[in-house]
């Protein structure tokens, strides 16, 4: 397959064979670069993220999967900025074009790619070890985008969905065993909260989303709006599974282990009565599990009012962190 044969499958198998590209991408796959109609009533969210072989994901990883997660976790950076999904662009690194692992990758990006309404509008192809990088477009109303700096004193923290599944799976694999079912799909199958993001403009006062676990994500939150906060460990949503681990093992997962893919926000709390609409509306469980305090401090409470610390911060490229 030449490199020419490669793309043009790439955009028929993601953007779909006859789909009439969007109408504000002007030019798209095909030239020296895509040229994209901004509305005068929207601001430009960009975003970008890199899946490297043996460091975000093992070799044995189903490859229709990865094509998934790839373009997920961008459209999860998406969801916790408030964006709505328009136009992406795929880096793709690849040891030798193979038809059939072509086909397993598009599939999985292009189903992703047509329900968040995301056109592939460019890239750039590559021989080498495998890689992926996709860079990812959204729009947001002026002034709406959901940020990390506006955390409040008593504000209450919220997270989307379940915590600790997909780390629990990891933790399995590395050891040579096999994750059930439901953990397999958090770790590599995550579906991002593009829906929840949306609806939290104009009542989220801050919002990121949790790919390094939740004790490093929302320590960005509370650095960026110079407060703490008091979480409660009873109160992390998890699966039936891993309520039957000790749960310091629990915990551990759920506040550290990270590929998470929910969103976690704040919302001033006289404002609480108006989560289960936004749950139900958007079909995401959301939870209450602490409040922003000013202390400048993240505390992680047990049930018996000890302090609970969490081995590592979450993971550092640069820095030994909790994934090894
Ligand atoms: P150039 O040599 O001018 O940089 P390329 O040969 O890299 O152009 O790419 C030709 C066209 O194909 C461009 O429009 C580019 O955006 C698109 N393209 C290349 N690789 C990919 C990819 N992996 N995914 C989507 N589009 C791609
Ligand atoms: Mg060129």
């Amino acid at each position: 397959m030449s490199e020419f044969d490669l793309i043009r499958r790439l955009h028929e198998r993601i953007n779909g064979v006859d789909a009439a590209v969007s109408s504000a991408c002007i030019v798209g796959i095909g030239d020296d670069g895509a040229v994209l109609d901004i509305p005068s009533d929207r601001q430009l969210v960009v975003t970008v993220d890199t899946l490297v072989e043996g460091v975000h994901f093992p070799s044995t990883t189903d490859v229709q999967r990865l094509g998934h997660k790839a373009l997920a976790v961008n459209l999860s950076d998406l969801a916790s900025m408030g964006a709505q999904p328009a136009w992406f662009f795929l880096a793709l690194t690849l040891p030798a074009p193979d038809l059939s692992w072509l086909d397993s990758f598009t599939q999985g990006m292009g189903d992703l790619a047509r329900s968040a309404g995301i056109v592939l509008a460019g890239g750039d192809t590559t021989a080498g070890p495998l890689s992926v990088t996709i860079t990812a477009m959204g729009l947001v109303e002026p002034g709406m985008a959901l940020t990390r700096d506006g955390a409040r004193n008593g504000d209450l923290v919220v997270v989307s969905g379940q915590l600790g599944d997909a780390a629990y799976a990891l933790e399995l694999l590395k050891a040579g065993g096999m994750p059930d079912y439901h953990s397999r799909a958090a770790l590599e199958n995550p579906e991002p909260r593009l829906k929840l993001g949306r609806r939290l403009r104009g009542l989220a006062t801050s919002c990121i989303d949790l790919s390094d676990g939740l004790v490093a994500d929302l320590g960005h939150i509370l650095k960026a709006s110079a407060v703490g906060a008091e979480i409660k460990l009873d109160l992390l949503p998890g699966s039936a599974g891993l309520a039957n681990l000790p749960e310091g093992q629990r915990w551990q997962l759920q506040a550290a282990g990270g590929d998470d893919y929910e969103l976690c926000f704040t919302i001033p709390a006289n404002r609480r009565n108006e989560l289960d609409r936004v749950a139900t509306e958007c079909g995401s469980p959301l939870s209450v599990i602490g409040e922003i305090t000013a202390s400048g401090e993240l505390v992680c409470l047990m049930d018996n009012g000890n302090v609970f610390v969490p081995q590592g911060r979450g993971y550092d490229h640069f820095n030994s962190g909790i994934r090894p």
